[in-house]
């Protein structure tokens, strides 16, 4: 069966691309398994193994140009993002895990009394690997980075919106020359084939990445055979600026935090807390020049704003917008579809800005997955840390001032899995990611992320001198 992908700037077919069968999922799986009990894969030394991703790196700038392009084209970021951002960071992730994994794996051995203890890493087996719309190819490039590092073979899902450069990467990878059945890849829908994969006896480890709705599903369907599971869910991350931050990198990052990438960001900072004393003036400036965001076709260079990636999207976000009026929130800013003709066909969105959310509002909790904030006020510390962490999310936060003391103390007492001081959406290969709470659990990044895809084996050996160890005379008799 065939399916058109659509591009979101303009409402057209780019291309139609084969939609897996339950008979395809099957081979899929089917082959995974084989290649991790019976395949040459799993004898790999870690040196062969890390030449393999240092070659996925490698192709993926060799044809950097085209996937940014390709990226921008299914998605609708614009090509500013795909180009310095999405594309050279997945090369990034590959490279950093190939020449990482050595030292992250490596065994560790421990003296005890009596005893030695050697820990080892294995890999799990069959990685099933489910991405979301929102970054495809970066995050197909985490999961897989990871769980190749780690030794497993992989069963990879894009999002059924945008498999476009993850069938691309599908060439480079095996151009690379894994053995066969390392890594499969399968587009469909979720509600299609999900089930299928994420149920399978046969699959030992699932890498979810996407709304905390399907999430919950993946756990239900996981929880037969008891398998291995990362979630990396959804967000309603929090903001807090102090009157001593810096102005002007305050406003401008915080435009970035909820408006990057149409605020379609798990990480988005979309309730926004002020210090009272600054919050009249930030909320001018942020308003102004959320004013002048320059909407547009991604591939326009000019572009700073591209379309949401779907009618059905832009319908979710426009009925949050409309239950936020209603439940008495202020739209300050935006939040209509523009009336500019040139981007009539495509599914824009203004960026909307609400005041006076509070706490019960569905806006304040309820994750958006579009370019929708809310910038409250605050003068008290306690109650504005309480707000932050008044929703079932907990991914990320972000906290401005010059008092770092307090931003670190501050930083410890948000409940999110990752906090950034004085800056936003800072994402290191080094350093590890996820959330709390409804936001899931697991980490992707950094050694944390590697050993994910990887199970701990202990095997202890007796070193016993000149005695009998206890269990030898226990039942001696
Ligand atoms: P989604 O949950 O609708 O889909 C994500 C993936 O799951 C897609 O590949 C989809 O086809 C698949 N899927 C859907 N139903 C399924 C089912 N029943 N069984 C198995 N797979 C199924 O999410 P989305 O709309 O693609 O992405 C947006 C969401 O992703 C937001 O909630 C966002 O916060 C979240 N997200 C989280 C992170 C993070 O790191 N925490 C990063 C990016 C996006």
């Amino acid at each position: 069966m065939k399916q058109a992908i659509i591009n979101p700037a303009n409402g057209e077919v780019i291309t139609e691309v084969a939609v897996a069968s339950p008979k395809e999922v099957e081979s899929a799986i089917s082959a995974a398994r084989s290649a991790f009990d019976a395949g040459p894969w799993p004898k790999f030394s870690l040196q062969e193994r890390k030449e393999l991703l240092l070659k996925i790196s490698r192709g993926i700038l060799d044809k950097a140009q085209g996937l940014a392009k390709l990226e921008t084209l299914n998605t609708g970021k614009p090509i500013k993002e795909s180009t310095f951002m999405d594309i050279p960071s997945s090369a990034k992730t590959f490279e950093f895990f190939a020449n990482n994994l050595e030292k992250y794996l490596k065994d560790e051995t421990l003296e005890l009394e009596n005893a030695r203890s050697r820990s080892v890493r294995q890999p799990y087996g069959v990685a099933v690997l489910i991405v979301p719309w929102n970054y495809p190819l970066l995050i197909a490039c985490w999961k897989l980075a990871q769980a190749l590092a780690a030794g497993n073979t992989v069963v990879l899902k894009p999002s059924s919106l945008t498999p476009l450069t993850v069938l691309e990467l599908a060439k480079i990878i095996s151009e690379a020359g894994f053995p066969q059945g390392v890594v499969n890849i399968i587009n469909g829908s979720g509600e299609a084939i999900g089930e299928q994969l994420c149920a399978d006896k046969r699959v030992d480890l699932i890498s979810f990445t996407g709304s905390s709705e399907v999430g919950k599903k993946i756990i239900g369907y996981a929880s037969n055979n008891v398998k291995k599971l990362i979630m990396e869910l959804g967000g309603k991350s929090a903001s807090i600026i102090f009157k001593d931050a810096d102005f002007e990198a305050a406003v401008n990052g915080s435009l970035c935090s909820i408006f990057l990438n149409q605020g379609q960001m798990c990480a988005a900072m979309s309730r926004i807390f002020v210090e009272d004393d600054i919050y009249d003036k930030f909320l001018e400036d942020f308003t102004a020049k959320s004013r002048r965001i320059k909407l547009g076709d991604g591939l326009n260079y000019e572009t700073q704003m591209g379309p949401l990636i779907s009618e059905a999207q832009r319908e979710k976000v426009i009925s949050c917008v409309e239950k936020a009026k209603k439940e008495g929130a202020r739209l300050v800013c935006g939040g209509k579809i523009p009336d500019s003709p040139e981007i009539k066909k495509g599914f824009f969105f203004e960026p909307a800005i609400f005041t006076e959310a509070a706490e019960r509002m569905s806006i304040f909790q309820e994750e958006v997955f579009g370019p929708v904030v809310c910038i409250n006020k605050f003068s008290d510390l306690e109650e504005v840390v309480k707000l932050a962490n008044a929703t079932d999310f907990a991914l990320a936060g972000s906290i401005w001032t010059q008092d770092v003391s307090l931003a670190q103390d501050l930083a410890g007492k948000i409940n999110s899995g990752i906090n950034w001081i004085n800056t936003y959406g800072m994402f290191y290969n080094e350093v590890s990611y996820g959330g709390f709470k409804q936001s899931g659990f697991g980490r992707e990044l950094g050694r944390e992320g590697l050993l994910e895809y990887s199970r701990f084996k202990s095997i202890v050996i007796d070193q016993t001198k000149d005695a009998k160890p206890l269990v030898n005379y226990w039942y001696g008799f």
